[in-house]
């Protein structure tokens, strides 16, 4: 038997609280500790039992308000006093959340855990935007993207691969939308590419903003964060598909 607790890396969905899976639900009802991010919706929180701990270790998009090492560590602190922790994040914990990271930093120290996959900001705010990721004859794959490597002066991002014309979802770039866009155009984007930038995707605030790579950064620089942006022609189905913030 194991002297440490269980912890569940646990995605919240995208910011509405309905998109809360049933089995999410269920271990934030059942967790001793729910250590969360910004990202996760908070009223989540009021679903935990009498004497839950919170910890907030949130995340901005560009800075983190806790380096990962210490996230890591406040995790398996957890982990060390509660039989239930809940590690509750915005969207999936394995989409750009870190949540193998956090895993392998427990696995390491003989903590046992578990996945709960979460509905991933990626599909379902383009989802809300009325926007199709992928949409028969015309992007048969999609592909996410951190938009927060790109200013970088070695960048991650194989910039040469991007010139496709399948779907592009970029997360955590709204402040280098300027750089990106212009960096699509000069690998040989067509300037007139759709793109749309959705704010606050599925929550009342949403915004949608759309236009082409070459007019975007102007019409969509100050919208408040979350926001992630979606390149390519399905963008063009939300004419037909808007629905949300209709
Ligand atoms: N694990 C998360 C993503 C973490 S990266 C997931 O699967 O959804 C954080 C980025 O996700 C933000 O910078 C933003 O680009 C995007 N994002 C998350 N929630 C969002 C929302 N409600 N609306 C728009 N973008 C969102």
């Amino acid at each position: 038997m194991s002297n440490f607790g269980r912890v569940f890396l646990t995605g919240a969905g995208p910011g509405d609280i309905e998109m809360l899976t049933l089995k999410a639900l269920r271990i934030v009802k059942e967790a001793d500790v729910v250590i969360y991010d910004r990202l996760a919706n908070p009223d989540i929180l009021d679903f935990a039992k009498d004497g839950c701990e919170f910890i907030y270790v949130g995340k901005e998009d560009s800075h983190h308000t806790l380096p990962q090492e210490e996230i890591n560590e406040v995790i398996y602190q957890a982990a060390c006093k509660y039989k239930n922790v809940c590690r509750l994040k915005g969207g999936d914990s394995f989409v750009f959340g870190r949540g193998g990271e956090e895993a392998i930093y427990l696995n390491d120290r003989g903590v046992e855990f578990e996945f709960i996959p979460g509905i991933t900001s990626s599909i379902s705010v383009p989802e809300y935007a009325g926007i199709p990721v992928t949409h028969r004859g015309i992007s048969v794959s999609f592909r996410v993207v951190t938009g927060h490597e790109a200013a970088k002066g070695k960048s991650q991002i194989p910039w040469d691969n991007y010139k496709t014309d399948d779907t592009i979802v970029f997360l955590m770039g709204l402040h280098n939308l300027d750089k990106i866009t212009k960096k699509l155009i000069e690998i040989g984007k067509n300037k007139e590419t759709p793109i749309a930038v959705i704010s606050r995707g599925s929550t009342k605030d949403q915004k949608v903003v759309v236009g082409t790579l070459e007019n975007i950064y102007e019409q969509a620089k100050d919208l408040p964060t979350p926001s992630l942006f979606i390149v390519g022609e399905v963008v063009k189905l939300r004419e037909q598909l808007k629905w949300f913030d209709k």
